[in-house]
């Protein structure tokens, strides 16, 4: 079976990460089935509104700890004043059974991830303008003046690291971001790597029957059929990563 992909998307708090993943989903993916979101675990409060779960996994600080010491996280960072971590359980297995995941993580977790796992696809979400961030983070008031300056106070050095990344999206139209951020996955599922299981598939409902052909040499006539069964073997074998977890 193919393995999923690891996503790993970052910009400073309030460029609208949250919104363009949400607008992204609702704007078509959704459809496409097997990409799951990782929950982090943070020692922050939750804000209202908040799901235990489903927004975090809201721990205290000797769970986090405990945590950290039984190496239970891929990658975990201390961001704005609090614990925040991407725990294994949450990505590997997903990643195993060919889902694609997407974290979405600050730059110093995400310069973690990539060096671990450097066939990650890594993204960097850009907010138009400084302006533009300050009032995002105001409008959305969900975080209280004090934090909202911290916020932007490590939002230039965060951005000053975006060369960690593959891709930059800068996040002025929503529905043009989102859809950026959806060409970049759907390009990434597509490649040969990951298509041949579904080739296989298709191939393998051919009727005809043979050998398979282990050279990549030239295809005579005669050879097709031979090799659309054998790969038809295959293809039994696996999902082809589109599967809903
Ligand atoms: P993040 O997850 O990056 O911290 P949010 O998704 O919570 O940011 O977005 C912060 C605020 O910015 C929200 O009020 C959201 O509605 C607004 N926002 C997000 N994207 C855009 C955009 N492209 N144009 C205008 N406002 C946006
Ligand atoms: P918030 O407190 O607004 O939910 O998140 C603020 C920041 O924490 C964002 O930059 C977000 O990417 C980052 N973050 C969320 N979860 C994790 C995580 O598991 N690891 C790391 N390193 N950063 C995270």
């Amino acid at each position: 079976m193919n393995r999923g992909t690891l996503f790993v998307l970052s910009a400073p708090s309030g460029t609208g990460k949250t919104t363009l993943i949400r607008s992204m989903m609702e704007g078509g993916l959704s459809s496409f089935g097997g990409l799951v979101f990782s929950v982090s675990h943070t020692t922050r409060k939750a804000r209202v509104g908040e799901v235990d779960g489903r927004d975090y996994h809201f721990v205290d600080h000797p769970t986090f700890e405990r945590m950290i010491e039984e190496n239970k996280f891929l990658e975990w960072a201390e961001v704005h004043n609090q614990y925040k971590g991407t725990s294994y359980e949450e990505v590997l297995p997903r990643l195993e059974k060919g889902i694609d995941v997407l974290v979405d993580i600050d730059v110093q977790g995400g310069e973690q991830v990539l060096r671990r796992y450097p066939d990650s696809v890594s993204i960097f979400i850009m907010p138009p303008s400084y302006r533009d961030l300050e009032s995002r983070l105001i409008q959305r008031g969900l975080d209280d003046p004090d934090e909202i300056r911290r916020r932007l106070d490590v939002s230039h050095s965060e951005i000053e690291r975006y060369r960690l990344y593959q891709y930059v999206i800068v996040n002025d139209d929503l529905e043009r971001a989102s859809h950026v951020l959806a060409a970049i996955i759907l390009e990434r599922r597509h490649r040969l790597d990951r298509m041949d299981e579904t080739v296989s598939r298709v191939l393998g409902a051919f009727p005809g029957k043979g050998r398979k052909r282990e050279d990549s040499g030239p295809v005579s006539p005669t050879d097709a059929p031979a090799m659309a069964s054998g790969l038809g073997t295959k293809a039994g074998a696996g999902e082809n990563g589109y599967g809903k977890e």
